[in-house]
């Protein structure tokens, strides 16, 4: 069976059409069908109405819609929503949402688990499970929309479980479903690809043309440092990864998380300055979540913005994040790790469930 959710929107256009010319439907129907798959998503094709009935049963043998259960949803007190979803082999993922003024960014997950052990990351403790298909990658957006209030993301990040760059053809075609005027319709400057630093795959989202956005997972400014907070700094060095940022002709995010002690010393903000300038990066400061390594402990707020402070002396934008739905654990593979003992049990009786 062809899983069109998995598709890009011109290959399941091309995937119905033969389908369709067999049983003598008009060729027009495969619009029909492929609007229904992300533009006005159907929960099951016996919604899409404008379809003759006995068509409607043939896509759901043809063409099932796979769907991602929700297992809870909950609300934090600034307004930022976490969902966890259950897929079909019973594997569990989570989305963020998070409200801004006029913006709605869901933070998406391109894998389950992650195998690269940042020691900050709580899925990175989880360990590696299994990569995602487009389906549950971009049905992360469509499971929203299908949703009550069914409103849509303004912005996507994968920012959430996994690590896109080692998943990268289905992320290179989620790119394609959330940003096609016949998928999603997404601005490719409203939509972020967060990675450590994956060389080769950086290669490929650098040659598309879109102009997608970039964040690198930095963490730290000089290579000894990375190496002990980020294993991956042992297969891509930090020189090796700033230099592949050149390719992008765009700017450059660069995503620090401070830790007490650890990185966040004026010191270490100044060659963070010296990297950062450059390459004329905006650097985002965020605060650490609880989650990764039991010894980590988020830096101080007088040391955060002293850090900012000196960033900005040395002619770099930074920027000081606020933490968003800390009450629910809203830092990527949180919610998941907390249900993880649990999962012989209901995992709506563990969590506010919306
Ligand atoms: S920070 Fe990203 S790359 Fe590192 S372990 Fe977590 S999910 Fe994986």
């Amino acid at each position: 069976m062809t899983d069109l959710l998995s598709l890009t929107p011109d290959a399941a256009r091309a995937a119905v059409a033969p389908w369709l010319a067999a049983r003598s439907e008009p060729a027009y129907r495969g619009s029909q069908i492929v609007a229904r798959l992300w533009q006005r998503p159907v929960a099951s094709w016996e919604e899409a109405t404008e379809l003759p009935t006995a068509l409607r049963r043939a896509l759901a043998e043809a063409f099932p819609l796979r769907r991602l259960r929700l297992v809870t949803r909950q609300l934090s007190r600034d307004g930022t929503e976490k969902f966890l979803w259950q897929l079909e082999d019973g594997e569990a993922i989570e989305s963020v949402l998070i409200p801004e003024g006029k913006r709605r960014t869901l933070c998406i997950s391109s894998q389950v688990g992650c195998a690269l052990g940042c020691v900050f990351c709580a899925t990175g403790r989880m360990g590696f499970r299994r990569n995602l298909a487009p389906a549950e990658i971009a049905g992360q957006v469509r499971e929203l929309l299908l949703s009550p209030a069914g409103q849509a993301p303004t912005n996507v990040v994968f920012m959430g479980m996994g690590e896109p760059l080692l998943n990268w053809e289905a992320v290179d075609a989620s790119l394609t479903i959330l940003n096609h005027p016949d998928g999603f319709g997404i601005g490719a400057r409203h939509i972020t690809v967060s990675t450590v630093g994956i060389l080769a795959n950086l290669a490929k989202l650098a040659r598309r043309p879109e102009q997608f956005r970039l964040a690198l997972s930095l963490h730290a400014p000089t290579s000894a440092l990375r190496l002990a907070l980020m294993p991956i700094e042992k297969k891509y060095a930090l020189p090796d990864v700033v230099q592949a940022l050149q390719q992008f002709r765009r700017r450059v995010t660069l995503e620090y998380v401070l830790i007490g002690g650890r990185n966040d010393d004026l010191e270490t903000a100044d060659h963070l300055a010296g990297l950062a300038k450059p390459l004329g990066a905006l650097v985002n400061l965020l605060p650490l979540h609880p989650g990764g390594a039991p010894d980590l402990t988020p830096s101080s707020r007088r040391r955060m913005l002293e850090f900012e402070r000196r960033l900005r002396s040395r002619g770099v934008e930074a920027v000081l994040r606020r933490s968003r739905g800390l009450d629910i654990s809203a830092a990527c593979g949180q919610l998941r790790v907390e249900l993880e003992p649990r999962r012989k049990v209901r995992a709506e009786e563990h969590a506010r469930v919306e």
